[in-house]
């Protein structure tokens, strides 16, 4: 890059950032700019991922970290065709996105005292904001021709069992899931090898409960050798698990780290405010592998009408059932007009699938993602 380019590009970033300052800030421009755009193209915001608090967040850091890196041009180029992958991941073409350039004059112009918005400030943010669309379209198409993959960021890992982890990731760019989904993770230590992990969380953070069988693998970094800061790598959320339309009730049954999709689940059923009765059972060996039982227990609460049912197969199983989860469904009530979700290790879903099977709820109402062959 020569001089004089660098210069013109050290002049716009100073234009960019003095104006974001004028304006009220990055937090204030993005709550502007979100408003516009639900007048503008109502469509566009209700296809980006997660909730307006998130929505906000998210545009926030992005005018930040467009105004804080636009002196390093490879890594805008890079980050405007990931974004632009992201948001095609999510439905959102380019040319919907034609009109934001506008919005976000706009919501910049409205947070500033009369006359404030200056010639200079318009032209710096049209000439960004075209070379950022036009990368933006770069990532769009090369998402027809290669998987769009995302980068998360650990933000917490906690050690709940000796080889157990709940590890929270936050992904940088707009990530589109259905609570129930899991994706597919490559860490670091392991490139190059994908494996598939449920997404709990909420608020735009990821949680992950991974069991380690192994010291080594995807797992065995995640749970052994993971801390927050680092950064993991996932792709498109997949399977078909998630809380139906209609009015059906609901029973989950969960074995081991198979909760997870099924706290997402539930998550959603207290976020929307579902009227449907929903019981997640949850079967374990013994009362120390009910490691997330707070957690689950206060988004059931949060629920209009859900239940936790811990069943403990093995040893003192304190204030919850005990024996074989199976057998507590079936004592539980009657399921056969139930919409039926499992997830757990392969054994336990042909179990139950078959026990239900037994209890007279029919097989198309039975779902689980399948096992890894
Ligand atoms: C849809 C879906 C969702 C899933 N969600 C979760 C989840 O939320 N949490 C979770 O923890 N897991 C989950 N899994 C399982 C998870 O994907 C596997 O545990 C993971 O693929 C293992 O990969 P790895 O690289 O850690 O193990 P690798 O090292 O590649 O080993 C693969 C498997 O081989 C076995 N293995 C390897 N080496 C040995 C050895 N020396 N002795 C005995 N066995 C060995 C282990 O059982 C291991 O699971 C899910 C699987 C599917 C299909």
């Amino acid at each position: 890059m020569n001089p004089a380019d660098d210069a013109v590009l050290r002049e716009v970033q100073r234009l960019l950032s003095n104006s974001l300052s004028l304006a009220g800030g990055t937090d204030e421009v993005a709550t502007r700019l979100r408003a516009a755009l639900i007048l503008a193209q109502p469509q566009l915001v209700t296809m980006l991922p997660g909730s307006a608090q998130l929505q906000r967040e998210q545009l926030a850091q992005a005018l930040t970290w467009l105004a804080h890196n636009l002196d390093n041009p490879p890594a805008v180029v890079a980050g405007c065709v990931q974004l632009g992958g992201a948001l095609a991941a999510c439905g959102i073409q380019p040319a919907q996105l034609q009109l934001v350039g506008a919005a976000l004059a706009e919501a910049m112009r409205a947070g500033m005292a009369a006359n404030g918005w200056r010639q200079d400030f318009d032209q710096a943010w049209r000439s960004t904001w075209q070379h950022v669309h036009e990368w933006m379209g770069h990532g769009a198409e090369a998402a027809r021709y290669q998987p769009v993959t995302w980068l998360a960021e650990v933000v917490s890992h906690e050690l709940r069992r000796p080889d157990l982890a709940v590890v929270r990731i936050r992904p940088y760019l707009p990530f589109p899931v259905r609570a129930g989904q899991y994706a597919r993770i490559e860490v670091g230590e392991v490139p190059g090898v994908w494996r598939p992990y449920s997404l709990a969380g909420r608020g735009g953070v990821i949680e992950l409960h991974v069991r380690a069988k192994t010291e080594t693998g995807v797992s065995g970094t995640l749970v052994y050798r993971t801390q927050p800061g680092d950064q993991v790598r996932f792709s498109r959320a997949e399977g078909s698990m998630g809380v139906p339309p209609g009015s059906r009730d609901l029973l989950l049954v969960a074995g081991d780290t198979g909760v997870a999709p099924l706290k997402a689940m539930l998550g959603e059923l207290a976020a929307t405010g579902d009227p449907r009765s929903a019981v997640l059972f949850w079967g374990v060996r013994d009362l120390n592998e009910l490691y997330d039982m707070d957690d689950i227990a206060l988004i059931a609460r949060a629920c209009r009408r859900a239940t936790v049912v811990p069943v403990v197969s093995e040893g003192d199983s304190g204030q919850y059932a005990s024996g074989l989860v199976t057998d507590a469904i079936a004592a539980y009530g009657e399921w056969s007009e139930a919409d039926v979700f499992l997830a757990g290790p392969p054994v336990m879903l042909a179990a139950t699938s078959a026990a239900l099977q037994v209890l007279g709820v029919a097989p198309e109402r039975i779902h689980h993602d399948a096992p890894e062959g």
